[in-house]
């Protein structure tokens, strides 16, 4: 029997349990235990967390001075660094991240998301205009926008608090942040932390709840200033038109299917090294994901001899064991949803390469566990080829000239990451220009960095995080005008 852990919302600097009492389970996805139970937030919470994080932006959050904000942004970064085993680990046994990948990647780039944003509180200033009229000065003020609520998916949950509210923080914002279903302890861990940091009640709310409920009211609220949301096509379209009862400008950051593109003059030992990664860490479940493979004609059977068995040879068990390469899918229903793209690809015609099942050992038997699937799909037009999977499952597709590989990379909804193996120099820039991706990593794949600017064109959203790029998102411009020595408009007699 699991002991079984108890988390309320986190509403003005106190957990607390919801006004209805329902709380909702969370499980193991290694082995389908429900190790939580955690306050479930409807409507009468939302009102609660929305008029605790007006409070604070217009009481003690708003009084902080920009230094003060980074101070308190970097003690929270020292407290995550201090507490991170404890939250890898969480993180790990929620969300079937394997702690090795939540170790390096998931803790490294919250604390450094923190960090960077920390310093970013100082240099969030405005201009002095070069005015057209004598005796003005003109300059621009760069003031937050109030209250942000921030709506995001199961992947990789930690991270995506850091990515989400550093910036908003750092802008002079104060933030409601709802989890996913699926994984909300580890932003109830940091919603802690920020309590123990210092920070003011209210500047951050963590309301866990249903997103047809909690996020719904989140996205249609007059008293919400701004709504970011990370997830499907589907739900930003819906959060898009409920934006525009009170013009809140929404960030939307949504699918991709993104291409990786072989060349003939790739350095095949890092192509199939970078791909392997590009498609399977976190169990392919990344909205940047390498889950395209376009392979040239002449390098086929070169490459995949390479690559099948790195892909067999993947260690697939308990995250939290510390050789797991690859853990279980987050949840049972994603499970079953990836598994129906395997006979969504038999019915196609496409030939399953590797995997296409679950895996049959025991230690895997009761979690949502999926082989690493890799689908020869000839035809670039088929589902699988264009819609996406977001699980570990990738397709492999031939092409013969640049152009080709081009119109194939571009021919899907989305444009979020795109990546490219050659070593001809013409060759990758050219690409670069040409691919319609928020994101085009050449020799490389899924670098992200809170300086570089992250999103996507066409069907993958829109605005931009990380970077002064998300600082543009979260602050708005007021122009002012000082007459110092000048006479005012008047009527010509
Ligand atoms: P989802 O859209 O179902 O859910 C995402 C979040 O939205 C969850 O918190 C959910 O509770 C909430 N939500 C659901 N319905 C809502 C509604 N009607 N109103 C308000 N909120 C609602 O997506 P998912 O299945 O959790 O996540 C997978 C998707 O996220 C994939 O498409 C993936 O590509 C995308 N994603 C994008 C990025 C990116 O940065 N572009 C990153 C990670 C994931």
């Amino acid at each position: 029997m699991t002991d079984v852990t108890r988390y309320g919302l986190f509403v003005g600097g106190e957990f607390v349990p919801a006004h209805s009492g329902a709380t909702f389970p969370v499980h193991n996805p290694h082995n389908d235990e429900v190790f939580a139970q955690v306050a479930e937030a409807r409507e009468a919470d939302v009102e609660d967390a929305i008029a605790a994080a007006r409070a604070a932006f217009e009481g003690p959050w708003g009084a902080l001075t920009p230094k003060e904000r980074g101070k308190l942004l970097l003690r929270l970064a020292r407290l995550i660094e201090d507490q991170g085993e404890l939250i890898a680990r969480l993180e790990a046994k929620n969300s079937g991240h394997p702690i090795r990948d939540v170790r390096r990647f998931d803790l490294v780039r919250t604390v450094d998301w923190f960090e960077y944003f920390a310093g970013m509180t100082t240099k969030i200033q405005g201009d002095v205009i070069p005015s057209s009229f004598k005796g003005v000065l003109n300059y621009t003020l760069r003031e937050p926008l109030g209250v942000v609520a921030q709506i995001v998916p199961w992947n990789f949950p930690l991270m995506f608090v850091a990515w989400n509210i550093a910036p908003a923080l750092a802008a002079g914002n104060t933030v409601i942040l709802k989890p996913a279903e699926y994984t909300p302890l580890s932003a109830l861990e940091i919603a802690r932390l920020t309590k123990e940091a210092g920070f003011p009640p209210g500047a951050v709310n963590v309301v866990p709840g249903k997103g047809s409920v909690a996020g719904a009211a989140l996205a249609r609220h007059p008293g919400v200033d701004k709504i970011c949301f990370t997830g499907s096509v589907e739900v930003g379209q819906q959060i898009m038109r409920e934006a525009a009862t009170n013009l809140k400008r929404p960030l939307l950051e949504l699918g991709g299917k993104g291409p990786n593109i072989i060349f003939d003059d790739a350095d095949l030992d890092a192509a199939v090294q970078g791909s392997l990664f590009a498609a399977f860490h976190n169990q392919g479940q990344a909205c940047i994901a390498g889950s395209r493979i376009l392979l040239h004609e002449s390098v086929w059977d070169e490459f995949l001899d390479a690559f099948l068995p790195r892909i067999r040879s993947l260690r697939i068990g308990d995250p939290l064991d510390e050789k797991t390469q690859m853990g279980p899918l987050t949840s049972k229903d994603h499970q079953k949803r990836v598994l129906e793209y395997v006979d969504i690809a038999k019915g196609e015609g496409a030939e399953i390469l590797y995997g296409g099942r679950r895996p049959d050992t025991p230690e895997t038997s009761r979690g949502y566990y999926v082989l690493p699937t890799l689908v020869r799909a000839e035809d670039p037009a088929m589902r699988i080829c264009q819609e996406e999977v977001f699980g570990p499952f990738i397709t492999v597709t031939p092409f013969a000239k640049e152009d080709e590989a081009v119109a194939i990379a571009n021919g899907v909804p989305y444009g979020l990451g795109a990546g490219l193996w050659t070593q001809n120099l013409r060759r990758a820039h050219g690409l670069a220009a040409q691919l319609r991706a928020g994101m085009v990593w050449i020799n490389s794949y899924k670098l992200v960095d809170p300086a570089s600017p992250f999103g996507g064109m066409k069907m993958s959203g829109m605005g931009r995080e990380m970077g002064f790029e998300t600082i543009r998102e979260y602050t708005q411009v007021k122009s002012v005008w000082v007459g110092y020595d000048f006479e005012p408009w008047r009527w010509p007699e």
